[in-house]
């Protein structure tokens, strides 16, 4: 087995976090790029020992060159693989790993070699705790790891691998905007956002009061969408939900995780209300309420004159 890894990139995010990452287990790193030329020299400027580069055909979904990429994969059998969590590239990296025998680990925030072994850290139980694992076997990662800039070098050589498609008619006719709920949140001027500390969905008529209040949208955390089920899933806000940029956002009993404040990176005015004078979103927030926001929430509406 080669000790190699390969960087599966489908699209410029998060590349500078993953060659770094790749880079830190001390081995050669090729880029596996699937998409335009433009892409792939970006990522052979990225710091890449080696790219490869299956061109895509802009009419083709980067999905149907999947079995072309694991062929390549399987040739060169690296040790590990490594995606972003981008839809496409996570499609790769599961044919890859399908065809290689490896593991698949998602929501991998660092990794480091030790002697023979892999030692993995990757966030579980919705960000509550860090699990290490380790192994010596293929290994196939998600990765979530907090985004580097890449550095700036010589380019490396760019070595294009024939499409050699499978036999499928699959082909892209239209794409048009989704509309839908989430577009509310994604332009909105102004969010109201509900986190874990909002104890019951029969308590969200306060958040949505406050919310008409400031003539506001609601968003919230991803828990609240994808655990409980209280808010549609288009309006969650972070690395894998809505990335907005609004005047103002509220956040309501959030704690500030760095995946939730991804997503309001380009937000002007942070304010937050949480009962924890410790929370980790009052170390970026611009105005922070310390509070029980079942009081807080009932005395903002008040001053704001709709009660
Ligand atoms: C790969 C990956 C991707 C992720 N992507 C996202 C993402 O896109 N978006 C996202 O949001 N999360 C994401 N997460 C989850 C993230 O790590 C956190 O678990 C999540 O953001 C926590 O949500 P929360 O702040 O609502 O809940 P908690 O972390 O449980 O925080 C609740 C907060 O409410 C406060 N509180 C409790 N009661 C009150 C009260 N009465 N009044 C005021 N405050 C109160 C508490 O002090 C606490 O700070 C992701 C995790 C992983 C592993």
């Amino acid at each position: 087995m080669s000790m190699d890894t390969w960087v599966l990139v489908t699209d410029a995010r998060h590349v500078g976090a993953m060659l770094a990452a790749a880079r830190g287990l001390g081995t050669p790193v090729t880029a596996a790029v699937v998409g335009s030329r433009a892409l792939a020299e970006l990522v052979a400027a990225a710091g890449p020992d080696t790219v490869v580069w299956v061109e895509q055909d802009a009419q083709i979904p980067v999905e149907a060159y999947a079995a072309r990429l694991a062929a390549a994969v399987v040739l060169a059998a690296p040790r590990v693989l490594i995606s972003s969590t981008a839809p496409a590239a996570r499609v790769l990296l599961g044919a890859a790993a399908a065809r290689r025998g490896s593991v698949v680990l998602p929501a991998v925030v660092d990794l480091a070699a030790d002697g023979d072994h892999l030692v993995v850290q990757r966030s579980a139980v919705g960000g509550a705790v860090i699990e290490t694992l380790e192994t010596s076997s293929p290994v196939a990662i998600v990765f979530t790891g907090e985004d580097v800039e890449a550095p700036v070098g010589s380019p490396a050589a760019i070595e294009t691998i024939p499409a050699d498609l499978p036999a499928s008619d699959l082909c892209l006719i239209r794409t048009e905007p989704a509309g839908g709920d989430s577009s509310g949140v994604r332009a909105a001027a102004r969010v109201v956002s509900v986190g874990r500390g909002v104890k019951s969905k029969a308590d969200l008529p306060l958040i949505e009061e406050l919310a008409a209040a400031l003539g506001a949208e609601i968003g919230c955390s991803m828990p609240v969408a994808d655990d409980l089920g209280w808010i549609s899933k288009d309006r969650y806000v972070g690395r894998s939900g809505q990335h907005i940029a609004p005047r103002l956002y509220v956040a309501l009993g959030i704690s500030g995780a760095p995946q939730h404040m991804e997503g309001i990176r380009d937000a002007k005015v942070v304010v937050a209300v949480n009962s924890d004078k410790d929370a980790p979103i009052f170390r970026t927030a611009d105005f922070g309420i310390v509070g029980d926001l079942y009081e807080v929430v009932p005395a903002l509406v008040a001053a704001l004159g709709t009660t």
